[in-house]
């Protein structure tokens, strides 16, 4: 049977030299391949109270989306400076060349709000950690982190771990 790993294709030299580009399109595009991604990222979720899922720019909206369908809450989005047309609060985190800003509408979480974070690849966990700061500003808790892939050597899951973080992803 294929597994979610199955799915994913490895782009080399995108978006530059060198760098070896997972590819989720591939297992959004095919219904069995999305659906089993959905269904695992939900599964260790099942019978915790959720409130939002928080998908980050721009895959995460796609996996965000369906899991906060299937749990029946509500689906929050962080997105690139310039993009949400609300007050928004900001992070800056780092890119592997240079800097770059996220942003929340400050009013999409409520505090105490329980929060499931959802992307599609947990590298080095820079982005994560910024969804995750721009979270607690506004006094919501991240009950877990949710990745399609992680790719360990880059220590993403250790440094939210780190932060105190439940970390849960399908494949390498
Ligand atoms: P990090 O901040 O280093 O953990 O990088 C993770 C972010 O970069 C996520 O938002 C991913 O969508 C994106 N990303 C990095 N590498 C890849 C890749 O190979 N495929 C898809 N997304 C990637």
């Amino acid at each position: 049977m294929k597994t979610v790993r199955d799915y994913i294709r490895t782009i080399p030299d995108f978006p530059h030299e060198g760098i070896m580009f997972r590819d989720v399109t591939t297992l959004f595009g095919d219904a069995r391949g999305f659906r089993m991604a959905i269904d695992q990222l939900l599964h260790p979720y099942a019978g915790t109270p959720i409130d939002k899922v928080v998908g980050l720019e721009a895959r995460g909206f796609i996996l965000g989306g369906a899991i906060a369908h299937q749990m029946s809450v509500g689906f929050v989005p962080i997105r690139k400076k310039g993009k949400l047309p609300g007050k928004t609060v900001e992070q800056a985190y780092q890119l592997e060349y240079g800097e770059a800003v996220m942003e929340l509408h400050d009013d999409a979480l409520q505090p105490g709000e329980k929060v499931l974070l959802v992307d599609d690849l947990l590298a080095t966990g820079g982005t994560a950690e910024a969804g995750i700061r721009l979270i607690e500003r506004l006094g919501a808790q991240v009950t877990g982190c949710a990745f399609v892939i992680d790719l360990p050597e880059l220590g993403g899951a250790r440094r939210l771990q780190n932060l105190g973080m439940q970390v849960h992803s399908l494949c390498a």
